[in-house]
């Protein structure tokens, strides 16, 4: 099979002819059909996680059919379409597995990470890792539901924000375009905050009530102006800007950053005494979840927009993503 690897921490793409791996037992291989490139795929191209194995590949927006299934795997056949997403296992031993938390198991394995991921035409999986595609979801965009719409979906429905509740969404991009979509959708006051207008008529197009532009108008204010929002998902990986969005929460609001910036944040404590309020990060979700954010996207409506490239241009691929430019998802296709 063809399959695209990186053989050490900062190395360059290599596509290289592999064995069709097979599956053990609980595991089961995968045709891959899709699967979207993430910003984390820079952890294993730049060695950025502690103790990776190389070669390996990356991949963890993988959407496709099951090819082959292991021994003492129940519930799933060959001819499956399934998605894999980051969550790879858990061990079902540990204080957290025990009390069913398994995105919280301290033995969980990152799929692409701890085991090859999905740049590659096969992929084999633990069972436990799966999630079913709706029919009417296409691989291309369920590979990207996968780590971003799962990361978005479950932090959102997690928040505690009620239907009619003012939810920000900070940052147009990857994760933004998803959330504004699904924080319409799950009945909040829906406010999509960006820098400049060019995504305005966008915003508004995937579902926010409201657009703030940061360069233009005072955000803080803008949201005070309807008692504060009681979420805002921060999307936008500048450390700066999030940091400054503390002031616009209602009482007992929750900033939430689900994609880590790499400058610390620097809040005033103060503002969060005074209304109660918190900043907390969001960790991506289990199989089940991952098959919800499926399930939910195809009830409602809701759309990656994506940039699709062949395996064989991974290279190319992976550049456009770390570009920042991408609009906005970039999903590699493999086999077809
Ligand atoms: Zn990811
Ligand atoms: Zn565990």
């Amino acid at each position: 099979m063809k399959a695209a690897q990186i053989s050490k921490a900062g190395g360059d793409w290599e596509l290289v002819d592999r064995e069709i791996p097979v599956p053990n037992e609980g595991q089961v291989r995968v045709k891959v059909e899709a699967c979207g490139i993430c910003h984390s795929d820079v952890l294993v191209k730049e060695g950025a996680w502690p103790g990776l194995q190389y070669p390996r590949v990356p991949g963890h927006e993988i959407a496709g059919r099951i090819d082959a299934v292991g021994d003492n795997v129940i519930g799933w056949s060959a001819g499956k379409r399934v998605g894999i997403g980051w969550h790879g296992g858990h061990c079902f031993v540990c204080a957290q597995c025990r009390r069913g938390d398994f995105a919280m198991c301290v033995n969980r394995k990152v799929t692409g990470i701890d085991f090859d991921g999905g740049y590659a035409e096969y992929v084999v999986v633990p069972a436990l890792a799966l999630a079913s595609i709706p029919d009417e979801v296409p691989a291309e965009e369920a590979g990207p539901f996968m780590c971003a719409g799962l990361t978005v979906f479950n932090a959102l429905r997690n928040s505690g924000a009620r239907g009619g509740d003012v939810v920000a969404v900070h940052g147009i991009g990857g994760l933004g375009h998803l959330g504004v979509q699904y924080a319409r959708r799950m009945g909040f006051e829906t406010i999509a905050i960006n820098r400049g207008n060019d995504k305005q008529d966008l915003a508004h197009e995937l579902g926010a009530h409201q657009y703030i532009d940061a360069t233009a108008t005072d955000v803080v204010a803008e949201l005070q102006k309807r008692g504060g929002a009681k979420v805002i998902l921060a999307t936008a990986p500048n450390a700066q800007a999030i940091s400054g969005l503390v002031d616009g929460l209602a009482p007992g609001g929750v900033l939430l950053v689900p994609a880590a910036p790499s400058e610390p944040l620097t809040i005033s404590v103060f503002s969060l005494i005074m209304k109660r309020s918190s900043v907390a990060g969001w960790y991506s979700g289990t199989a089940k979840d991952s098959q919800d954010t499926l399930e939910f996207s195809a009830l409602s409506d809701v759309h990656p927009m994506i940039e699709k490239y062949p395996l064989d241009e991974v290279a190319e691929a992976y550049e456009r993503m770390l570009s920042g430019k991408a609009r906005f998802r970039v999903v590699l296709t493999v086999g077809a």
